[in-house]
């Protein structure tokens, strides 16, 4: 019989279904427990997280709640990271797979759609296009293929894209999303450079999980739900992580997600830098009705909501999966990170084919337009990938954003790649729009010192120089 431990290296035993179905009944049975909840919204407003049981409090509990609980993680929010919401792009770069999974048009027995893996000549024409949009931050995307789709390729790639200056465009963080793998092929991403390493759990539920996976490597949901632990040893020390919402029952997904954050803090000494909240999309060969679980609108703003309390020093990350409408709600609730103008297509930001598209986008706005809506709204788009350029990754970045010290860097570089966006990429609306944000952020820099500093160096960025950071 397996127990509850939350440093083990076992996954049936840091994500243990006993303990999760304990957690759920906790929380039901507490739904309506005023003393408890007060309690846990007095916890989370110290800023320091929630564990995963009282999180599921505050996810379950009674709607007459809510508005606390929005009001606290939109607090929460404000206090770590400002205005600031970080923008990058997905690029993929091959659709072969040889897994199973059975939401995925990818999947192996796919026969309807092309199967396609961007040459080195092709990569370069995808990132030119992505640099002339503005972007400075990718996420590789790709199926789990051994021969096509192998460490060296992918390697080759990062290598590629790092390389390619077009204008004053640069990709400077490259994230990975690739399937589970091992410490040695960990080892190589690293030293690689990537940003963060990015793999969704799609299900924390066992037994749903090995329905939806029937074959392939990815059937293997110890082998899954252990990576991180793999990553780690090889040296990533970004990891990020999340749970496909639509696969199985929402409740269980947010605990055990939370359970996956506690045993990497318990193991590693630092949690995820990442939570992703996907939720499912319509996709060629893809029957929706399969999937009863959808998650709705109100239940994902909860999610996220709740999350932000949970775990305040993890970036949250929503895609174009979801609508304007959905990311506004969930921007002013918790989430730190938007992709933008993506295509979920091999091939997709240089050629319009969309034959190979992963899923339906529903925000297919371009980047200048996510831009302008987002400094309407009041933020501030930051293109900064300084932090994992400067070696603030893993427990260093943690304790400095902890400390507070992180806002003395990451307010000041969201201006400053802001201000080279605008001068490289806007829509004379968006830099008019821009300048606008930049001139007041400007003035809520604290330190004097360091505010002549900014402004001196978009000054300079006005003159056409680049990659400033702090
Ligand atoms: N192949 C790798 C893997 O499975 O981990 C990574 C790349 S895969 C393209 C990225 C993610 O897309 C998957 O982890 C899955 O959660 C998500 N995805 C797959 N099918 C989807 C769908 N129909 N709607 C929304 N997201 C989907
Ligand atoms: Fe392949 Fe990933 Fe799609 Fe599964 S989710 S079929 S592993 S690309």
């Amino acid at each position: 019989m397996n127990r509850y431990e939350v440093g083990s290296a076992r996954a049936e035993e840091f994500i243990h279904d006993g303990e999760i179905h304990a957690t759920l009944e906790y929380a039901e049975r507490h739904c309506n427990d005023t003393a408890l909840i007060n309690e846990i919204l007095q916890k989370g407003a110290e800023g320091q997280g929630l564990s995963h049981r009282e999180a599921a409090v505050l996810l379950l509990c009674d709607s007459s709640f809510e508005e606390r609980i929005f009001a606290l993680a939109k607090h929460i929010k404000q206090r770590i990271y400002g205005n600031r919401i970080v923008m990058f792009a997905p690029l993929y770069l091959s659709n072969h797979c040889i897994n199973g999974c059975t939401y995925c048009p990818y999947h192996a027995t796919n026969r309807t759609i092309p199967r396609r893996k961007l040459t080195q000549e092709e990569i370069h024409r995808e990132v030119i296009a992505l640099q002339d949009m503005g972007h400075k931050r990718l996420a590789l995307e790709m199926g789990e293929h051994p021969t096509l789709n192998n460490i060296d390729y992918l390697v080759e790639s990062i290598n590629t894209i790092y390389s390619i200056r077009h204008r004053n465009g640069a990709i400077r963080r490259v994230n990975v999303n690739i399937a589970a793998t091992t410490v040695e092929e960990y080892r190589l991403l690293h030293e690689a450079n990537i940003g963060t390493y990015i793999l969704f759990e799609e299900t924390y539920d066992r037994a749903t999980y090995e329905r939806l996976h029937p074959s392939g490597p990815k059937s293997d949901w110890a082998y899954h739900t252990e990576a991180m632990d793999r990553a780690m040893q090889g040296g990533i020390d970004d990891v990020g992580i999340g749970a496909l919402f639509g696969l199985s029952d929402y409740r269980y997904d947010f605990v055990g997600m939370l359970m996956h954050a506690e045993h990497l803090e318990a193991t590693f000494g630092v949690g995820p830098h990442t939570i992703s909240v996907p939720r499912i999309r319509p996709a060629d060969d893809i029957d929706l009705a399969a999937f009863p679980n959808a998650v709705t609108d109100e239940r994902f703003r909860r999610i996220v909501a709740v999350l932000r309390i949970a775990v305040p020093y993890t970036g949250m990350i929503v895609s174009t999966r979801e609508s304007q409408r959905s990311r506004e709600e969930v921007l002013e609730v918790g989430v730190s990170q938007l992709s933008g103008a993506s295509r979920t297509s091999v091939g997709g930001y240089s050629e319009n084919d969309q034959a190979t598209e992963q899923f339906d986008i529903s925000d297919t706005r371009t980047l200048d337009e996510v831009v302008a809506w987002l400094l309407e709204l009041g933020y501030v788009p930051s293109f900064c990938t300084a932090c994992y350029r400067e070696g603030r990754t893993g427990d260093r970045f943690m304790s400095l954003a902890k400390s507070g010290a992180i806002a003395n860097c990451c307010g000041p570089n969201a201006l400053m790649t802001l201000a080279e966006y605008l001068e490289d990429y806007a829509s004379d609306k968006t830099r008019e729009l821009g300048r606008r944000i930049i001139a007041s952020e400007l003035l809520n820099i604290p330190a004097e010192r360091v505010r002549r500093i900014v402004e001196e160096r978009i000054a300079r960025i006005e003159g056409g120089e680049r990659d400033f950071r702090l």
